[in-house]
């Protein structure tokens, strides 16, 4: 491969995209789409054969991905896995002048204390987490919350762009972070909330339907009913319609909520209704609930519901 490809009378982007899973998958196709060169890895060989059909290159480790990149982006499980690329694969392995990128959803303190150590080697590296799901990143329609100085944001935002609809400057370090785990924090409390409602309106003999109609446009609105209602048949179409297949995996908001409980723990936050939806949902992941939507909990909470028809 040459050093340089050519693309559109300038230079082709680099970009090294580490983790190909369900997310990292769509997103790395979509910057090749864009026009950048990329150099795709993961520990899976599925995902990196299915990286190079859909326009990436394969490199053989990590450290090769990142060689002469302009770009790294990491969309990897947890903080474990990205603390461990970027020492053992990035720092030192990639050019000074490259932008680091971590876009996967981990906990605030190893976000902060890997962005510091970058720093110190000279690199400048933002925290990226999305909103939206596969579909999303699949679509280029994700939500990007970034931390980092200006100078990193402005320099991830134009890669971020080409995956994403809306790019934002969340502050500092580990404040893309921050913002993603107490925003699902909320979401999973108004959720639990939305289908506890539901449940009692019904024990009380009120309609579900009339139900939404009547706290859709009163002051118990929120997104999880209106947008996301838990009922099938119910509101606008949602995964609840789908058998709850689909959508955001329990098992994502379940970890989302751990990450929300552990940094009100590190900084002495008081969260009880975030500890309750954490319960929650790790009894509704525990009886098998994991990889249903997480809307799904309202099972768990009347297992005498049945739907209307
Ligand atoms: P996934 O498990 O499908 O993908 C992770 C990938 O990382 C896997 O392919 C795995 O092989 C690879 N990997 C693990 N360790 C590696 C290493 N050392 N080197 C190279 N590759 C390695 O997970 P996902 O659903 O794509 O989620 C990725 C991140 O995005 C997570 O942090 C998740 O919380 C976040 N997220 C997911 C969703 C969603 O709907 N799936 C939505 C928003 C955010």
């Amino acid at each position: 491969m040459p050093d340089q490809v050519q693309h559109h009378g300038g230079t082709m982007p680099r970009v090294a995209f580490i983790g190909l899973g369900n997310m990292g998958g769509g997103m790395a196709a979509n910057l090749a789409k864009a026009g950048n060169e990329v150099r795709a890895f993961d520990l899976s060989e599925t995902a990196l054969t299915k990286a190079e059909e859909r326009g990436c290159s394969r490199a053989e480790d990590a450290a090769a991905a990142v060689q002469d990149a302009d770009a790294v982006i990491a969309m990897l499980p947890a903080g474990k896995h990205v603390a461990e690329v970027f020492r053992s694969s990035v720092f030192g392995k990639a050019p000074a002048s490259a932008i680091l990128i971590d876009c996967s959803t981990i906990d605030v303190d190893t976000a902060r204390k890997i962005e510091a150590e970058a720093q110190q080697q000279g690199y400048t590296m933002v925290d990226a987490p999305v909103s939206g799901g596969i579909a999303a990143a699949e679509a280029g329609t994700l939500t990007f919350m970034v931390g980092g100085n200006t100078d990193g944001f402005e320099r991830a935002r134009s890669y971020l762009e080409q995956m994403g609809k809306a790019v934002i400057h969340a502050g500092d370090s580990g404040a893309g972070q921050a913002a993603k785990i107490v925003n699902n924090m909320l979401l999973g409390v108004t959720m639990a909330g939305t289908c506890e409602a539901f449940v009692l309106a019904q024990k009380l003999g009120l309609d579900p339907q009339v139900f939404f109609d009547i706290s859709s446009k009163a002051s118990g609105q929120s997104w999880s009913m209106t947008s996301y209602c838990p009922l099938p048949g119910v509101g606008p179409e949602t995964p609840a319609d789908r058998n709850y297949d689909g959508g955001f995996a329990a098992a994502l908001m379940l970890k989302d909520l751990k990450l929300a409980m552990e940094a009100a723990q590190s900084v002495g936050a008081y969260t009880p209704m975030g500890g309750e939806a954490e319960e929650l949902y790790q009894r509704f992941v525990e009886r098998g609930g994991a990889a249903k939507d997480f809307s799904a909990l309202i099972k768990m909470i009347d297992d005498s519901w049945t739907p209307p028809a």
